[in-house]
C-alpha cells in the first residue's frame, strides 16, 4: 500500500464515522437503524460527480432530474416507520435504492417502485451486487400501489403527494403504518405517519420535509 492510499482510507473511515455520528446528533437514535445504515455504503448508490460528498448528510442529484435524499431524513423516515423483522414493505420512490436498501436489513422483503424505468434498472443492478435478494423493484407508477403484492405491513413514500394516495391507504394492512411526505407545493411540505386502525386511520405530522413530487404515470426513460 502507498502512502497515499493509506491517507485515503483513513480519510474514508473517517469520512464514515463523521456521517454516522451526524446521524445520531439529528435523530437518529434506533440501534437497529444506525446498524442498518452502517452496513450498506451509500457510495454505492452515488455515481460520478458528486461521489466525494457521499458521506455528507445532504441529498444528491442521481439520473432522471431525481434525488438519493439526505441520509438523516432517510434514517428519520426508517426510524419513524417501525420496521418489524416479519414486514413486507412497499416503498415508492425507488430513486437511486438506497432507501430500498436500508428497508431490507429491517424488514422480510422489500418492493419498490419508480416511474424512471432506468432508475429501477440501475438500482438492481446494485441490489444484486450487494446480494440483497430480499428487494423486487418495479417500474410503475407507486400512486397506485401494488394491488398484486399487497397488503403490506408498512409502506414508505419518498416523494410528495398533496394527500395520501387512496390505493396505498387501501394496501395498508390493519395496525399497518405508512410515512409519507404530503404538502401543497415544493416549499410546503410535512412529513406524515398514518396508522391504519381497526376502523380508520391515525395520522401524526412529524416534522417539515423538501421531496421532489409524486408524478402520475411512467417517465420517459
Ligand atoms: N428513495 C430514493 C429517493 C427518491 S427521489 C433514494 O433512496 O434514493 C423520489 C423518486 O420518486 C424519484 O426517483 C421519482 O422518479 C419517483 N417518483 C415520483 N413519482 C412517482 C410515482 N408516481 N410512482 C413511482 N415513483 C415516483
Amino acid at each position: 500500500m502507498t502512502m497515499d492510499a493509506e491517507e485515503d482510507g483513513d480519510d474514508l473511515a473517517e469520512r464514515k464515522m463523521r456521517f454516522l455520528f451526524a446521524l445520531r446528533s439529528k435523530g437518529v437514535t434506533d440501534s437497529r437503524v444506525l446498524t442498518a445504515m452502517e452496513r450498506v455504503d451509500r457510495g454505492h448508490f452515488v455515481k460520478g460527480l458528486f461521489s466525494d460528498r457521499t458521506y455528507e448528510d445532504m441529498p444528491l442529484p442521481i439520473a432522471c432530474g431525481q434525488t438519493i435524499s439526505q441520509p438523516s431524513v432517510v434514517g428519520l423516515m426508517t426510524q419513524a416507520l417501525c420496521v418489524q423483522p416479519r414486514d413486507t414493505v412497499l416503498e415508492v420512490g425507488t430513486g437511486s435504492g438506497y432507501q430500498a436498501a436500508i428497508l431490507s436489513q429491517l424488514a422480510r422483503r422489500v418492493y419498490t417502485v419508480d416511474r424512471h424505468r432506468r432508475l429501477v434498472r440501475e438500482a438492481m443492478e446494485v441490489f444484486r451486487t450487494l446480494n440483497l435478494t430480499n428487494i423486487t423493484a418495479i417500474a410503475a407508477d407507486g400512486s397506485f400501489g401494488l394491488p398484486d403484492q399487497g397488503p403490506f405491513d408498512r409502506i414508505l413514500v419518498t416523494a410528495a403527494a398533496e394527500d395520501p394516495p387512496g390505493p396505498l391507504l387501501a394496501q395498508l394492512k390493519i395496525g399497518g403504518i405508512m410515512v409519507l411526505p404530503v404538502g401543497q407545493s415544493d416549499a410546503v411540505q410535512s412529513l406524515i405517519k398514518v396508522t391504519r386502525l381497526e376502523k380508520g386511520f391515525d395520522y401524526e405530522e412529524l416534522r417539515p420535509v423538501r421531496f421532489v413530487p409524486l408524478v402520475e404515470g411512467l417517465g420517459a426513460e
